[in-house]
């Protein structure tokens, strides 16, 4: 019920249009679409100012993992906060941070045992770049500082992780301050023509790089990529033999492979890291999103025992003498742990085989709708393209099919003429169903 006061105060939507920049967003185009009030949240929904329901299908921007206002998320939380909310990282350390790098490190084997922190994912790519960079400074190899990234690749948008991001869009206006990279093809199973596999799309995608490396290398530090979705890049999905190949060729011709998880990593491919697909580890592997399980912002870039050692030294200089102010923050680091604890006492990675085949059932109908092609599912992750034939306007696609999901009842957020969903791994069947059909009712309206 609205009180008299109430009635003289613009809504909520007015005010923030007023008073926020909102991110990747043409503030304009507010003029006619929705800007939605979330007052509450629970499980995988999210609550309007008026009490409508609207089923998070895309984990908020892929970092939800449980379900919001998750009670063991909050209460590991909570916990903390009456112990000790922020101290720094640099000559100080604290109990949640150890721990996280230990179980993290333990989840690689070993492989990747040290860990170093951040808060967003972009300044995890920077991190990661920079060890590679100063690591063949260190190793008497000065002249390898280039970086290879991958057609339609995604790495954040600081200007050292959109030097090697391509989408266009993000890219365009701030090309004069991006360092040189070279791009190589993306191994997008999309381009397989009759009779390919997603195999051999791979291994073309291999040769092209193996020939860029064979006459670059000596110029070149790491290549970085997304293992198996490029998920910025429209869900472009490809064979973990990929990997397999990058991987060999990074030894080969001593490159550095930074694998960016920051959206596949933590169990969405159905794995926890996305590379135990292809069996390989890389040199540095970058987490963000759901690593505290959608609730704080932490990032973190794991590396191998031969980096770390390359900086250890008598010399300050010779030190990574990279730092931000919340480096390894002990809230955060709480939420992690206990989404760790979730993963392991409700075996999240097995159930996820479940829901993700409950996703693909309630999508099936996609399958076989005319309009639509390549569908394609990896782990928690689905996702299919309208066909040009079938779309008005690909440009304000995107924000109709939005709108009219929001009519359903769920929140979904094409890029360009891809159409995706990226659940919470807490879905119900039930709720999985009724996020197909509103899929499916909203893409009806918007194609008729
Ligand atoms: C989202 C994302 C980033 C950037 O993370 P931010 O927290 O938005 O800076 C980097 N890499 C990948 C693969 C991502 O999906």
């Amino acid at each position: 019920m609205k009180v008299i006061s109430d009635l003289n105060q613009p809504a909520l939507v007015d005010r923030s249009l007023a008073a926020v920049w909102h991110p990747c967003t043409q503030m304009k185009q507010h003029e006619s679409f929705p800007l939605v009030a979330i007052t509450k949240g629970k499980g995988a929904w999210l609550y309007d100012e008026h009490g409508n329901a609207l089923l998070d299908s895309i984990s908020s921007w892929w970092t939800n993992l449980f379900g919001h206002s998750n009670p063991r998320i909050n209460q590991a939380i909570t916990n903390q906060l009456e112990k000790i909310e922020h101290v720094m990282l640099a000559g100080f350390t604290h109990p949640p941070v150890v721990e996280l790098s230990e179980r993290l490190s333990k989840l690689t084997r070993g492989n990747l045992g040290h860990v170093f922190y951040a808060s967003d994912g972009a300044s995890a790519v920077e991190i990661a770049l920079k060890m590679s960079h100063h690591f063949w400074q260190l190793n008497g190899k000065p002249k390898k500082k280039k970086f290879v990234c991958l057609e339609n690749g995604y790495h954040g948008e600081t200007l050292g992780a959109l030097a090697v991001t391509d989408v266009a869009i993000f890219r365009e206006a701030y090309g004069s301050l991006l360092q040189d990279v070279f791009t190589a093809p993306s191994p997008d199973a999309r381009k397989a023509k009759h009779h390919e596999s997603a195999e051999d799309v791979a291994r073309a995608a291999a040769n092209t790089l193996e020939a860029l490396f064979a006459k670059e290398h000596e110029q070149i530090a790491a290549i970085i990529v997304e293992p198996l979705v490029q998920c910025a890049g429209q869900m472009a999905m490809y064979s973990p033999e990929y990997l397999r190949l990058v991987r060999a060729l990074c030894d080969r011709y001593e490159i550095h492979l930074i694998a960016d998880e920051i959206a596949v990593g933590c169990g969405r491919s159905g794995k926890f890291f996305a590379c135990e697909h292809a069996e390989i580890w890389p040199d540095f592997l970058t987490l963000s999103k759901g690593i505290s399980g959608g609730y704080l912002p932490l990032s973190l870039c794991m590396t191998t025992d031969k980096i770390y050692r390359a900086f250890y030294s008598d010399q300050t200089r010779q030190g990574f003498l990279h730092s931000h102010s919340y480096t390894g923050n002990p809230l955060a680091c709480a939420a992690a742990l206990a989404c760790l604890d979730i993963f392991e006492s409700d075996h999240v990675l097995e159930n996820n085989q479940k829901q993700s085949s409950d996703l693909a059932n309630a999508f099936a109908w996609a399958k076989t709708d005319q309009r639509i092609e390549h569908w394609r599912q990896q782990g928690m992750i689905l996702a299919f393209d309208i066909k040009s034939s079938a779309l008005k306007n690909v440009s304000t696609f995107p924000r109709e099919m939005f709108s009219q999901c929001l009519k359903e009842g769920v929140l979904i957020r094409p890029i360009g003429h891809t159409i995706y969903v990226m659940p919470p791994y807490i879905l119900s069947k039930q709720e999985m169903m009724h996020l197909g059909v509103a899929v499916q009712k909203a893409f009806d309206r918007v194609l008729a």
